[in-house]
C-alpha cells in the first residue's frame, strides 16, 4: 500500500473516530457508534500492517490473533459490575505500550523521525512520562475498584511536596536524558520511569473511594495523550489524532463528572485534595441519624404502588448486582397500563462507571423517553407518591447536603427524601460505596424493602399482577 492511500485510510478512521464518539453520546445511537469506532479500528490496524515495511507478518499476525481473542474473552465474560477495573486494566495496557514503545523507540535505529533528535527525544520523554503514571496509576485503580487495595486514600504526611518534588526529579532526570550522547541516556530514562511509576501509584492511592469513577476518566484522558506523544514520536499522524481525541474526550468526561459530584478536577489530578475534610468540617459536628428504621412489606409496595399517581424509580449498584432491572421494567409496564406516570431518576455517578443505569434499563427495553438525568427530575421529588430506591444508597444520601463532615458533602444528590413516600431495596441498612451511614433510612416518610433486588422485585411483580 502506497502512502497516499495510507493518508485517505487514516482520514477515514479519524472520520469514523469522530463519528463514533458524537454516536456514543446518546443511547439511541449508542451501537451505531460502536459500530463507527470498530470499522475505524479495523481500518487502520489493516492499513497500517499493509503499508509497514515488514517482513514479519507471521508473528504480527500471531500477535494480533492472541490479543484479540484474550480481548474478545474477557469482554464477552466482564460482569457490567466488573466493567471499570476492565476499563481501568486496558488503560494500565496503553501506559505500559506506550513505555515500551518509547524505550524501544530510543534503542532502535533512528529512521523515518521527522525533525530533530532532540524533538524526538523529548517526544519520547513526555511518552514514558505519561504511560508510566498511566500504567501505574490504572493498576492501582484496578486493584482498587476490585476491592484488592483499600477504598480509602492513603494520605502519607507532605503528599503535595512528595508529589511535587517527584515531578521535579523527572525534570532532572528528562534534562540528562535530552542531554546524553548516544544512547548512554538509557540510566536517566529508566530512572525516570520508575519516579514517574511511583508518582502514578502516589496520585491515585491518595483518591478516595467514592472519586474512582473520576480517577478512571482521568486515566482515560491520560492514556489518550500517552498514545497521542508515541504519535509523534512515531510519526504517525492517525495516532496523533485519535491520541488528542481520546485525550480531551477523556478530560471533559472527567470535568463533567467532577461537576456531578462536585468535585475540583485538580483535587483529582493531584490526588488527595479531595480527602481532606470540607472548609467548616472540623467545627461541624457530624450529623448523626436519628430515629428508627422502619420496615415495610410487600403487601403494603404493592398496595402504594396501585394508589399512586406519580412514581419514580431510583436505581443503583444494587440493582446492577442483583439484575433487579427486568424485573423493574415488567414492574414499570404494569404500572404505566394502569395509567401512573413512572419515571427513572439516573445520579450521574449511580454504579460503577458513568452511564451504567442508562445500559442495563436500556437491555431491559425500558423507554428512554422516561429515562432523566438528575437535573431533569430533581424538582419532581414533592408532588412523587412513590419513590422506588433500587439497590441505590450514596447518591440518594441526605448527609451529602447536610453534614460537613461527610466525605460525600457537597456531591448533588437525588431528593427523594422530598416524596410522600419512599421505598428503600436493599438487603441491609449497611452503608454504600463511600462507606458512610444514610439518614434516609430514618426519616419518617422512608421505610425499607429488605432483601435482594431481584427476589423482591420479583416477588412484588407477583403480587402487582395478583399471583
Ligand atoms: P452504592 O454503592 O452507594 O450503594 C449500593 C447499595 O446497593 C448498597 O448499599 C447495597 O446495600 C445495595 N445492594 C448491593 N447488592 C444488592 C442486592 N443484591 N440487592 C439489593 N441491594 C443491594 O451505590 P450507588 O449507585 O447509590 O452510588 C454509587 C457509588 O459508587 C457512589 O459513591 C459513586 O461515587 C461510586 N462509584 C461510581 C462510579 C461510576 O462511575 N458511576 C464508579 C466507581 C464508584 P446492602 O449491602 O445493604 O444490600
Amino acid at each position: 500500500m502506497n502512502a497516499a492511500l495510507l493518508t485517505v485510510a487514516y482520514i477515514v478512521s479519524s472520520t469514523l473516530f469522530i463519528l463514533s464518539l458524537r454516536g456514543l453520546s446518546s443511547q439511541e445511537t449508542a451501537r451505531r457508534g460502536n459500530l463507527y469506532g470498530i470499522i475505524g479500528m479495523a481500518t487502520a490496524v489493516v492499513a497500517t500492517t499493509l503499508c509497514a515495511d515488514l517482513d514479519a507478518y507471521a508473528s504480527l499476525i500471531g500477535a494480533l490473533v492472541i490479543g484479540a481473542g484474550i480481548g474478545a474473552v474477557m469482554a464477552a465474560r466482564v460482569a457490567m459490575t466488573a466493567m471499570p477495573e476492565l476499563v481501568a486494566l486496558l488503560h494500565s495496557f496503553v501506559g505500559a505500550a506506550a513505555v515500551i514503545v518509547g524505550f524501544a523507540s530510543y534503542l532502535g535505529p533512528d529512521d523515518g523521525h521527522v525533525g530533530s533528535r532532540t524533538v524526538l527525544l523529548i517526544e519520547i520523554l513526555v511518552d514514558v512520562f505519561i504511560g508510566a503514571i498511566t500504567f501505574t496509576g490504572s493498576v492501582i485503580a484496578f486493584l482498587k475498584l476490585r476491592g484488592s487495595v483499600s477504598g480509602k486514600p492513603l494520605l502519607l504526611p507532605a503528599r503535595h511536596a512528595l508529589n511535587l518534588a517527584m515531578v521535579i526529579a523527572s525534570i532532572v532526570f528528562g534534562v540528562m536524558f535530552v542531554q546524553a550522547e548516544g544512547h548512554t541516556g538509557l540510566t536517566p530514562l529508566l530512572v525516570m520511569t520508575a519516579i514517574a511509576g511511583v508518582l502514578g501509584v502516589h496520585l491515585v492511592v491518595a483518591i478516595g473511594g467514592a472519586d474512582m469513577p473520576v480517577v478512571v476518566s482521568m486515566l482515560n484522558s491520560y492514556s489518550g495523550w500517552t498514545a497521542s506523544a508515541a504519535g509523534f514520536m512515531l510519526s504517525n499522524d492517525l495516532l496523533i489524532v485519535v491520541g488528542a481525541l481520546v485525550g480531551s474526550s477523556g478530560a471533559i468526561l472527567s470535568y463533567i463528572m467532577c461537576r456531578a459530584m462536585n468535585r475540583s478536577i485538580w483535587n483529582v489530578i493531584f490526588g488527595g485534595f479531595g480527602a481532606d475534610p470540607p472548609p467548616g468540617a472540623a467545627k461541624a459536628a457530624a450529623a448523626q441519624p436519628v430515629g428508627d428504621v422502619k420496615e415495610v412489606s410487600l403487601d403494603q409496595t404493592a398496595e402504594a404502588l396501585r394508589a399512586a399517581k406519580e412514581v419514580i424509580f431510583v436505581p443503583g449498584y444494587g440493582m446492577a448486582v442483583a439484575r433487579a432491572q427486568h424485573a423493574v421494567q415488567q414492574i414499570t409496564e404494569i404500572l404505566r397500563k394502569q395509567g401512573t406516570n413512572v419515571r427513572f431518576a439516573i445520579h450521574p455517578v449511580a454504579g460503577r462507571l458513568p452511564g451504567h443505569m442508562n445500559v442495563l434499563l436500556a437491555e431491559a427495553a425500558v423507554p428512554y423517553d422516561i429515562v432523566l438525568e438528575m437535573d431533569e427530575i430533581n424538582d419532581d421529588f414533592p408532588r412523587t407518591d412513590v419513590v422506588m430506591v433500587v439497590g441505590a444508597n450514596d447518591i440518594v444520601n441526605p448527609g451529602a447536603q447536610t453534614d460537613a463532615s461527610s466525605p460525600i458533602y457537597g456531591m448533588p444528590v437525588l431528593e427523594v427524601w422530598k416524596s410522600k413516600q419512599v421505598v428503600i431495596l436493599k438487603r441491609s441498612r449497611g452503608a454504600g460505596y463511600a462507606g458512610v451511614d444514610n439518614p434516609l433510612f430514618y426519616e419518617p416518610n422512608a421505610a425499607m424493602l429488605l432483601g435482594d433486588a431481584k427476589k423482591t422485585m420479583d416477588s412484588l411483580l407477583g403480587k402487582l399482577r395478583g399471583e
